[in-house]
């Protein structure tokens, strides 16, 4: 980690010159010690509510194989969704698929300010930092948000064992797309579970946006990745279709003004 970074964001293999960097929002299900006194309750904290399971293991494979930067939050969402726009309703939830969030019950407008302040503000300013490091030493850089999600969702099975989503900019999902599909057995969703309109695809968009960079979010079946064989082979899987990304397909579509 470096310096300027405060601790809720841990910045992993800042200096891998690999193609990539991996940011992973819903790494962790930690309630920082200053955030304790709300409340939280210790059962929400251990469900996908509070953090996306298997979701860092897998990133952390990914970053290893592809020498590239890992950016995350150590901090559950519960306490504040780093996937969202600071003004989104989603932001800092008090319910989450119709479970009450009492801990965020009742927050006033400075509280929710000191969370933007103290979590959302740093990772993102620290994706900032990493990108614009890269860009400025002319390596080429596309940005893979890993996510994983529930099998089960308001009652109802998802089929898809894996989701790529995406918006305008396919270059990264074609890619990733187009090799997934290729093995008979998954069942690939496209723009599914989510997609950028369910409000997902803050970070990607904010930061893939702004320099125009290859991006995609990749979601993965939590029961595909509860254990370390899933997760290593999730991680082997999507680390060879990204390693055949070609430097026409890591170009940015515009020269940086
Ligand atoms: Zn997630």
């Amino acid at each position: 980690m470096r310096d300027a970074v405060p601790t809720v964001v841990v910045e992993e293999n800042p200096d891998g010159a690999g193609a990539f960097v991996i940011v992973c929002d819903h790494a962790s299900n930690r309630i920082p010690e200053e955030y304790k006194s709300f409340g939280f309750a210790e059962d929400a904290l251990r469900t996908h509510i509070a953090w996306d399971p298997g979701a860092l293991a897998v990133a952390r494979l990914l970053s290893a194989r592809l020498d590239a930067p890992l950016l995350w939050p150590d901090v559950s969402r519960l306490v504040l969704d780093c996937n969202r726009a600071p003004d989104a309703s989603s932001l800092i939830v008090v319910e989450s698929e119709g479970r009450p969030v009492p801990a965020n019950r009742a927050l006033d407008e400075e509280e929710r300010v000191r969370r933007l302040d103290q979590i959302h503000t740093p990772y993102h300013d620290a994706i900032d930092v990493c990108l614009k490091r890269r860009l400025a030493a002319g390596l080429p850089t596309a940005l893979i948000a890993v996510h994983s999600y529930t099998p089960v969702y308001f009652g109802k099975s998802r089929p898809w064992h894996v989701g790529i989503v995406f918006d305008e900019d396919r270059r990264m999902a074609g890619l990733l797309i187009r090799g997934l599909k290729a093995d008979p057995a998954l069942i690939v969703g496209v723009n599914e579970p989510y997609s950028p309109a369910d409000q997902v695809y803050y970070t990607v968009s904010r930061h893939a946006g702004q320099w125009d960079l290859p991006a995609a979010m990749i979601e993965i079946r939590n029961d595909e990745i509860g254990n370390e064989a899933g997760q290593r082979d999730w991680a082997d899987c999507l680390a060879n279709l990204l390693v055949t990304a070609t430097p026409g397909s890591l170009a940015r579509r515009h020269a940086m003004v």
